[in-house]
Formats: structure tokens, C-alpha cells, sequence
């Protein structure tokens, strides 16, 4: 809470209160709404805490009348005067300071302000471009202001949970070698060292890593992240981790300790959070879900139809199964009666998806059942399909015949997209862990194998013996934090041994030459007495976009970028003169 100790201030307008009454007091703030009555002209100031309403009357103070006549809108004000009670029937229920207002007897304008461009409210709509150019207007508005004292409370008890744990906060550097996240980095150049870069962390990984090695045993820091990826509404290309390594544990120990913090950190934004949470391994997920985040919340869970159509005639069905892969549908419970452009949209989305099409069948509250395949499935097929789906009257059945990963993949985005459309009540939060993701991913456009979290992730000790014989098949001891379908964190163990890291990053693609070029330092350190280690980053930016109610995180940074990664307050990214880049050896293409 803002106090006026440090201040021109006596008190601080917006926690005035009917203890104050009586009181002569020096506030400052800006001037949020002014109302002339004729006799009287009413000023609500603001400031962090609030409003408060300051009544000017000529007969208390001419000078400070004549000056109220004056002021605009966010002009800034310094008022002196007593708190009174608000005469009857003038009582504001809605404010917390609606109790009280201030006669003033002196006034001091500190500065004056041009027309805002938008106003100060909010239920006011502004295009977000401009709100962002002016940000610092925009934080004005109490919505915004919120979302950042939320911020700073979420830190704050993240910081403390973890300092009563034993946890030492270190800041690791920001100018660094390329660590790989999977993303893209960014790129500085050096003037001291012509035609080498330093890349900006995509996280602090590898450093938590070393400090474990280091002899920290317990690591953690409010991190900031820069990945040069494509945006969406939960990403930006820099953003805030809470950052966290721990040594001598087990992945239950992680998965135990982050629980313990996430109920404070959760009690502080005034949410329940019961733990243990429920842990679902990563392909269970995929096949009730399509989805390593799965929103379960709702059900509308995905199911395997292969037995039903073992020996479908359909060719779409035969021809699937035929090169090895799945027929798995979902039933969208009320969509029966969808008509068939909405139905053709959902095609459309699972095309754009990957999938070759969808088919669908509509079971209408009343009628004849609608399909484009139902000519071309049997009898028993179409008992089958209602038996596993627990198919009733208005609903519509969705079913992808694909490789399974991605019938899987395409089922759970059109859940999502179903879930929307119907209008699916998803309320409250709903927490678990996905765990044992696979080690390795395979790329099919390159051709090789990828990390799939990140390359100094620990495979299952009784899977060590399959990484060069079938990577596909290893799984880590890795697990992701998912809320309400988002994933609001992810960690891993770490390969703490040199011999394991090295035949992994050879799996990875990278020869021996080529690991110790990149990764030297850490393979070095991994014989240097690194301990068993491992443990989790948080996105700091989606949690509180989950706890503040919002759909961007845009809404929870200070000053965010756009969704194409510029600045519109400050105009960066910017051109830079030709000097700066001489400096640093770079020549424009
Ligand atoms: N560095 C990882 C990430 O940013 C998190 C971790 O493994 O601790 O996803």
C-alpha cells in the first residue's frame, strides 16, 4: 500500500477513509473527473490507491475555486483541505473512499496535461496500438494498474516461498552464448570481438546447470527470456521466467517442492490450489486429449475407433489403417444440429491442421441422421461408433483417420474449437502435471532426431540402452505445469553425467567435434563433480495472464511489444547510423 511518508503528501487520497474524518490533510494525484454544480465544482482525484472526491467552494477558498474553474483532465494537483463525511445521500457504496470527501482549502496545480488520447476508464475500447504507444497513460487506467500490482504481489511471494526453501536468487548473464530452447536467438554483435555475436539467453539454462555444479544447491531467479519466434497472444520475444535448479533431488522432489510454492504463490492471488495435483503421463495425454497442455476441464475426450473399423470398406478408413495408422473420433456433444458451413469450417480447420479431411456425423435432436460417409459405413459400424462415443440425439461425431500422432494432434485442437463455438463453461482453475515426455522427437523435414524439451534433459535410467537403437521410444524424467489448458511451466532432471551427454547430443546430430564446440564448457563441467540435478521454469507472464483473467499477456507486461515484436512507445526496433554499425563490424546488406 502506497503511505505519503517521502512525500509533499500528508496522506494518500485514495485510502482516506471515515478514521480520517476531521483531518486536515496534503494530497497529489491528477485530476480524474471535474464536475461544476454551479455553486460548487467537485474534482475526483486519483492516485495509485484510488479516487478520492475534493469539493471546492468559494466560500471556503476563492483562490482554490478559481482554480478548480481551471483544471483539466489529468492535469496534477497538490490539494489541502479537511475530511469530512459526505452529506447524506451522497454516500458512493462503490468507492472505497465513497464515505468521505475533502473540503479544500488550498491548491497547487504541478503540472498541466494536453488532452489524453484516449480516456482514463475502464470500460473504455482503445485500439491496442495506441494504448501502447501510450502506455504510460494506459497504466493509468485501474484494469492495468491491477494486472501489474498483481504482478509484483505473484513475485513477491514467489521470492519469499522460495527464500524460506533455501534458495539463493543469482542473476546469470544476458550477453551469452546461444543456449537452445528450440527457438530461434537473438543476436548482438561485439565491437571488441569483429564478427562474433553473443546471443541473448532463450533462458537461463545451461548457467543454472553450472551453478549446480558450482556447489548452490538451490538456485532461482525472476529471469528474463528472449526467444525470436513467431508471436501469439501468450508469446512474447521477451519474457519473464521464474527460474528454478535444485541438487540431490528426485523429479518427485521437484514436482513436490513447486507444489508447496504454487500454493502460496496461488493463496496470494486469493485462489484455492489443492495439491497433490494430478499427474498424467504425456501420451496419455495425447490420446484422451490431443494435447501435452490437455484444458481438463471439460471432457469431450478423444477415443480410439480402429477396432470399430477393422474392416471398414470406406477407403479413407481402410487406407489410414492400411499404412499403420489410427482412426480416433470425439463427440461433440450438442453440435447435432450444426449447420453444414459450420460443419465445413471444422474441415478447414483440421486440413489446415495437417489432417488430409474429417469426417463427420450429425445426429440431429430430430430427423435422419446427416453425414458425407454414413453411405459407405455399415450397420454395426455406425452401432460401433455410437456405442464408444455414447452417441444421443443432437450430437455430432468428428473422426480423423491418420497417423496417430496427429489424428490426435487435429482431434484435440477441434475440441478446443468445439468447446468455443458450444459455448463449453470452463470456469475456476484446473491444474495438473504432464510428465515423461519422450526424449527425442523426430524431424521428419530434416530428417533427424530433435530435442524435444531441451538436450540436457535425463532419459529414463531403463531406457539408456534405446537411445541409439530406437530414440523414439526413450522417455525422460521431464514434466510440464498445465492450467487450464496452458503450459504454465516445464522442467526436466538433467544428464549430469559427460559420457550420457555426449551420446545424447550425438543422437541429436552433432559429432564429437561439434559437442565440444558448442557445448565444451559444459561437458567439462559434467566431469568436474556436477551433482544430480534438475529442475523447472515458470512462465511468470502466463500465470498472471491466468490469475488477472486476461487473454494476453501483453496485459500483464508493462510495456509489451506488438504482436509483430516492435515497440509503437519507442519506435524499436530502430534503424541504428552508420557509425554504430561500423563500430561493430556489420555492413547493411
Ligand atoms: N530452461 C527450461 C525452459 O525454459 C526449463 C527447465 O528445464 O528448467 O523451458
Amino acid at each position: 500500500m502506497l503511505d505519503a511518508r517521502y512525500s509533499i503528501r500528508t496522506h494518500v487520497g485514495g485510502t482516506l477513509r471515515t478514521d480520517d474524518l476531521g483531518e486536515t490533510v496534503t494530497l497529489a494525484g491528477w485530476v480524474h473527473r471535474r464536475r461544476d454544480h454551479g455553486g460548487l465544482i467537485f474534482i475526483d482525484l486519483r492516485d495509485r490507491e484510488g479516487l478520492v472526491q475534493c469539493v471546492f467552494d468559494p466560500d471556503v477558498s476563492g483562490a482554490a475555486f478559481a482554480l478548480a474553474e481551471r483544471v483539466r483532465p489529468e492535469w496534477v494537483v497538490e490539494l489541502t483541505g479537511t475530511v469530512r463525511h459526505r452529506p447524506e445521500g451522497t454516500v458512493n457504496p462503490n468507492l472505497p473512499t465513497g464515505e468521505v470527501e475533502v473540503v479544500i482549502s488550498a491548491a497547487t496545480v504541478l503540472n498541466t496535461s494536453e488532452t489524453p488520447p484516449f480516456e482514463i476508464d475502464s470500460a473504455i475500447e482503445t485500439d491496442e496500438t495506441l494504448r501502447l504507444k501510450y502506455r504510460y497513460i494506459d497504466i493509468r487506467r485501474p484494469e492495468v494498474l491491477a494486472a501489474l500490482t498483481l504482478r509484483d504481489r505473484v513475485t513477491q511471494r514467489f521470492r519469499k516461498e522460495l527464500e524460506q526453501r533455501g534458495f539463493l536468487e543469482v542473476e546469470t548473464p544476458i550477453l551469452t552464448k546461444s543456449t537452445p530452447e528450440g527457438a530461434r536467438d537473438f543476436i548482438v554483435p561485439s565491437r571488441m570481438s569483429p564478427g562474433e555475436f553473443y546471443a541473448l539467453p532463450q533462458s537461463p539454462q545451461l548457467f543454472k546447470q553450472l551453478l549446480m555444479v558450482a556447489g548452490l544447491e538451490r538456485y532461482y531467479q525472476i529471469a528474463r527470456c528472449f526467444r525470436d519466434e513467431d508471436l501469439r497472444a501468450d508469446r512474447q520475444p521477451e519474457f519473464t521466467q521464474v527460474d528454478i535448479e535444485m541438487s540431490f533431488v528426485r523429479d518427485e522432489d521437484v514436482l513436490a517442492m513447486m507444489e508447496d510454492i504454487m500454493r502460496g504463490v496461488m493463496k496470494e492471488a486469493g485462489v484455492d490450489f489443492s495439491t497433490p495435483l494430478a499427474r498424467m503421463p504425456y501420451a496419455e495425454a495425447m490420446d484422451r486429449f490431443g494435447s501435452d497442455r490437455p484444458d481438463t476441464r471439460f471432457g469431450m475426450e478423444l477415443h480410439c475407433l480402429t477396432g470399430t473399423f477393422s474392416t471398414s470398406e470406406f477407403k479413407v478408413f481402410s487406407g489410414a489403417l492400411a499404412s499403420g495408422g489410427r482412426i480416433k473420433g470425439i463427440n461433440a456433444k450438442g453440435a447435432g444440429d450444426w449447420s453444414r458451413s459450420k460443419i465445413d469450417a471444422l474441415n478447414q480447420l483440421a486440413i489446415d491442421s495437417g489432417a488430409k479431411g474429417l469426417a463427420w456425423i450429425a445426429f440431429p435432436s430430430g430427423g435422419d441422421v446427416r453425414s458425407p460417409i454414413a453411405k459407405f459405413l455399415s450397420e454395426a459400424e455406425m452401432a460401433g461408433v455410437q456405442e464408444v462415443l455414447a452417441v444421443e440425439p443432437g450430437d455430432l461425431v468428428l473422426m480423423i483417420a491418420d497417423a496417430h500422432d496427429l489424428a490426435n494432434e487435429v482431434l484435440g485442437t477441434l475440441r478446443l474449437k468445439v468447446a468455443d463455438e458450444l459455448g463449453v463453461v470452463r470456469e475456476g482453475y484446473s491444474a495438473l502435471w504432464v510428465t515423461d515426455f519422450p526424449l527425442f522427437k523426430y524431424n521428419a523435414e530434416e530428417g533427424g532426431w530433435s530435442a524435444s524439451h531441451h538436450p540436457f534433459t535425463r532419459p529414463f535410467d531403463e531406457h539408456l540402452d534405446l537411445i541409439e537403437s530406437d530414440p523414439g521410444a526413450v522417455l525422460s524424467y521431464s514434466y510440464d505445469l498445465v492450467m487450464n489448458g496452458l503450459e504454465i511451466g516445464g522442467g526436466t532432471l538433467r544428464i549430469h553425467d559427460a559420457a550420457l551427454q555426449r551420446r545424447v547430443l550425438a543422437q541429436l546430430g552433432l559429432d564429437p567435434a561439434q559437442s565440444d564446440e558448442q557445448f565444451g564448457f559444459l561437458l567439462e563441467a559434467l566431469s568436474l563433480g556436477a551433482p544430480p540435478h534438475g529442475g523447472i521454469a515458470l512462465g511468470l507472464d502466463r500465470l498472471i495472464m491466468l490469475l488477472a483473467g486476461k487473454h494476453s499477456i501483453r496485459d500483464v507486461i508493462a510495456f509489451p511489444k506488438t504482436s509483430s515484436g516492435s515497440c509503437p512507445l519507442t519506435g524499436a526496433p530502430d534503424e541504428v547510423s552508420a557509425r554504430q554499425l561500423r563500430e561493430v563490424h556489420l555492413k547493411r546488406d
